[in-house]
């Protein structure tokens, strides 16, 4: 069996959905997944995936899961189709705003900071509700809050990334319960090549995966 099939298995067991993440990888190896039936792809980059987009077939799904810079807001809002990174409420504005003129509704996911890195981007937890608080005043009416994507830590250590991962699932409850309890807030992108069987261990229903399909990054 491929790669992609046990872990489209393992997946399916979870309930959870498969962001395939090709930044770096060529049209062509996307074409290649692509015509293993596989739709929803990943790009941590604006500029990739304009460049790409237009040489793919028009019903990929694109998924930014890459930091967000707010000039950048206009060139994906007329098409993405999940932002997962989104860790301001500027930004959240922005992206509002070019979703009204694109006349579309944008989903969005609140990226959390759960590792020890301070690499990472994200928001901690006290903006996190009080983002979440001014969302569900509903100000936003061109945004849909779908969920929350988190990264776990970078390291061998799996009790670690388990109890980050752990944290973060309690964290999207306890949303869910006090904000979101009457929209579509179902979504919680957790998990990559490295971790991604302990993600969905931990409550995931979206995993974020690149090298283990298309092999070792350059
Ligand atoms: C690159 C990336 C991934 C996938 O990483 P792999 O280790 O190749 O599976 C997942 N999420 C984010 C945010 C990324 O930037």
């Amino acid at each position: 069996m491929s790669v992609l099939d046990q872990i489209t298995n393992l997946l399916n067991k979870h309930h959870a959905q498969l962001v395939a993440v090709s930044k770096t990888y060529s049209p062509d190896r996307i074409k290649e997944i692509y015509d293993r039936g596989q739709r929803v792809f990943g790009e941590n980059r604006v500029q990739e995936i304009l460049e790409k987009k237009d040489l793919l077939p028009g019903d990929i799904q694109w998924h930014l899961i890459g930091h967000l810079q707010r000039n950048k807001v206009k060139y994906i809002a007329p098409f993405i189709s999940l932002i997962h990174s989104v860790d301001s409420e500027r930004l959240l504005r922005e992206i509002n705003r070019q979703a009204e003129r694109s006349n579309r509704t944008i989903d969005i996911l609140l990226q959390v900071f759960i590792a020890e890195e301070d690499t990472k981007h994200g928001l901690d937890e006290q903006e996190l509700f009080a983002l979440s608080e001014t969302i569900s005043q509903g100000e936003f009416q061109n945004i849909q809050c779908r969920g929350l994507m988190g990264m776990a830590t970078y390291t061998e250590n799996e009790d670690r990334v388990r109890a980050e991962f752990r944290k973060l699932k309690k964290i999207f409850d306890s949303l869910k319960k006090e904000y979101f309890n009457q929209s579509n807030f179902d979504t919680l992108s957790m998990g990559m090549s490295g971790d991604y069987k302990i993600a969905l261990e931990e409550g995931s229903n979206m995993v974020r995966i690149g090298s283990l399909i298309f092999g070792k990054r350059n």
